[in-house]
């Protein structure tokens, strides 16, 4: 090849140092020129990232609250780094006392953590000596573990469940949610090295995508939701709701599965005193699993790739007394058909979902943990947030401990586009301003106008929630608008495609983003990601110019947003004009729109949508 393919890549395109270039950290300038990124957008000639082999034993025999593992990891350091030691996540020790938390923690909360009770190294029983650990430690390992070289390790541990369920833990005393109960190697990655951020129970995860086969212990007439394809469904159902189970997947109807009486029989599941329910899926970030006695488990599935056919399994395991919970097959439908048909738009890639009631409102791949709801209509949006999380962050791999609205702002994207598609544009937009957007916009403290890049775990107040949520989400509906839509899904997918099942940056999004629309949009990006900006935009003047009349308009806040005016003629009538952020590009605080009408105006009067406007006092301008 030719010599100059060994130039670092920043130098060869980078762009002209304008005021518009976005920010780099120096370690994403690093990646840049060790080729793992590239400012194209994609993935660098020189990108790679570490994987693992997980195979876990979890045994739950409720009521004892202990829950206890083995496993086994084969760790494959595909990095040019030879590693002497690894990072393992402890995400259960968030339970201990003493650890560092963003909120509070009840006394149901505590417990004393996980207790590694063998480990070994390349089959070598050695000291794991971190009794005192939080939720991260630190093992050197007994030889260094050198590029393209992998390690074997395996874990027996133990700990208690929560009584005070959230993410995870005890629902009742039958029924139980485990999440994060298993010691996982850290990310390692091209750009921050080891993901040396301690879990405070407020960020969410960032995870290699791992092959994984799971067996759950648990005593006979439980029953065990999880993440992966059930591989042994004839070992722990009997025959008639194996059936049930096996019809479901090809009927769009709702099939009962296991209703209250057929648990009250406790003749659902095989009779040995422990049942071994074996999961497995690979190329996957997590795993999850829900367990009850008495859950009743509904199911049916429906069609998520039209060109195929290919079908998902869409599942519901509640308490009988849930009233929503009845219709979550149908809400779970109802948000597949609209993520694999509409946006993203990308055909729903996993086999199976399952809803599990519990005390979250939160994702795992293939799971949601969600409440129950007396409104349905808040049952089913909260169902179809945490399954839109399937794309971000489980298909994408995003970091969403340090850019967490790289998966919750397009959550709240989808969302937003999804209600307006089973309720009426005005109630979805509605529910969008009052949950997303208002609490953000109505307060002008310091916190909220921190830009949206900052990393998350160096924000810990007001203005968390916000940068992940509605201020991104506002954004990605920003871009949509100026883009067109078909563009924005060109984009959209073509971002997803070069990124999926690897760990895309913020700025591999934005990269994505210019190269494949062939715009440089680094003047939006910069504008909402970057600064301290927010919305509010003022009618500055109204004016005749030989006959036409100009609006003008001042962009105080300095966000990019879609512009929307309604203009008042003198004789009474009416007219909306429309605007996208381009006309923003040229001079970000002052635009001008020509009506092209010679009828004189009365008024004009910015109509925000939910494009919410700090101040509404500037918002309307009279013709004197
Ligand atoms: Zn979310």
């Amino acid at each position: 090849m030719i010599k100059s393919m060994f130039l670092p890549v920043f130098v060869m395109i980078a762009l002209p140092l304008t005021a518009q270039q976005l920010y780099w950290p120096r370690d994403l300038r690093q990646a840049y020129q060790n080729q793992t990124r590239s400012n194209d957008g994609w993935p660098g000639k020189k990108y790679w990232q570490n994987t693992g082999r997980y195979d876990i034993t979890v045994t739950a025999l409720p009521p004892d609250r202990t829950i206890r593992g083995t496993e086994q990891i084969t760790y494959i350091n595909n990095s040019p780094d030879t590693l002497f030691g690894l990072v393992f996540n402890f995400i259960q020790n968030i339970h201990k006392p003493g650890v560092t938390r963003l909120g509070d923690a009840s006394p149901d909360y505590l417990t004393d953590g996980v207790h590694v009770d063998r480990y070994t190294d390349n089959g070598t029983e050695e000291q794991w000596g971190h009794e005192d650990g939080g939720t991260l430690q630190f093992k050197r390992l007994s030889e260094p573990l050198l590029p393209h070289d992998s390690v074997r390790l395996s874990f027996e541990w133990h700990y208690e469940i929560s009584l005070k369920s959230g993410r995870e833990g005890m629902i009742d005393s039958t029924t139980y949610y485990l999440a994060y109960f298993y010691p996982r190697v850290a990310v390692y990655d091209d750009v921050a090295g080891w993901d040396d951020i301690e879990h405070n129970d407020a960020l969410e995860f960032y995870n290699d995508f791992n092959n994984y086969t799971l067996q759950v212990k648990v005593p006979r007439n439980y029953l065990v939701w999880a993440t992966g394809n059930l591989l042994n469904a004839p070992e722990v159902l009997q025959p008639k709701y194996l059936q049930r189970l096996q019809a479901s997947g090809k009927t769009g109807q709702l099939v009962h599965i296991a209703d209250s009486a057929d648990l009250a029989g406790r003749q659902v599941t095989a009779q040995q005193d422990v049942n071994t329910w074996k999961f497995a899926y690979d190329d996957i970030s997590d795993v999850a699993l829900g367990l009850s006695d008495h859950y009743v488990w509904d199911a049916s599935s429906v069609v998520v790739d039209a060109s195929t056919g290919r079908r998902a399994s869409v599942q519901a395991a509640y308490n009988d007394t849930a009233m929503d919970y009845h219709h979550m097959t149908e809400y779970e439908q109802s948000a597949l058909t609209f993520l694999s048909g509409q946006w993203p738009g990308v055909p729903y890639p996993f086999p199976k979902m399952t809803v599990f009631q519990g005390y979250a409102g939160m994702e795992y791949p293939m799971m949601a943990n969600d409440e129950t709801y007396q409104n349905f209509e808040f049952s089913r949006f909260v169902a179809e947030h945490e399954i839109s999380h399937t794309y971000f962050p489980f298909y994408m791999g995003i970091d969403e401990t340090r850019y967490g609205f790289m998966d919750e702002g397009w959550a709240t994207t989808f969302e937003l586009l999804y209600n307006r598609t089973v309720m009426s544009r005005d109630s979805a937009d509605d529910f969008y301003r009052q949950f997303r957007v208002n609490n953000w916009i109505e307060d002008n403290s310091a916190e909220e106008d921190l830009p949206i890049i900052t990393p998350g775990d160096d924000i810990g107040g007001r203005g968390l929630g916000n940068n992940e949520y509605g201020k991104p989400s506002l954004a990605y509906l920003s871009v949509k608008d100026l883009l067109g839509d078909d563009l924005f899904r060109k984009c959209l997918h073509g971002f997803m495609e070069r990124w999926h099942g690897k760990h895309p940056l913020p700025w591999d999004f934005f990269y994505s983003f210019n190269s494949i629309s062939g715009k440089n949009l680094d003047w939006f990006w910069n504008a909402w990601f970057f600064s301290h900006d927010y919305i509010d935009l003022a009618v500055s003047n109204v004016q005749n110019r030989g006959g036409d009349w100009e609006v003008h308009l001042d962009n105080i806040g300095g966000f990019p947003v879609p512009v929307d005016l309604l203009v008042t003629y003198t004789d009474g009538s009416t007219v909306t004009v429309h605007r996208t952020p381009a006309i923003w590009e040229q001079d970000p605080a002052r635009a001008s729109i020509a009506l092209g009408s010679k009828k004189s105006v009365r008024s004009v009067t910015l109509v925000h949508g939910i494009y919410v406007d700090a101040d509404a006092a500037n918002d309307t301008f009279e013709v004197k």
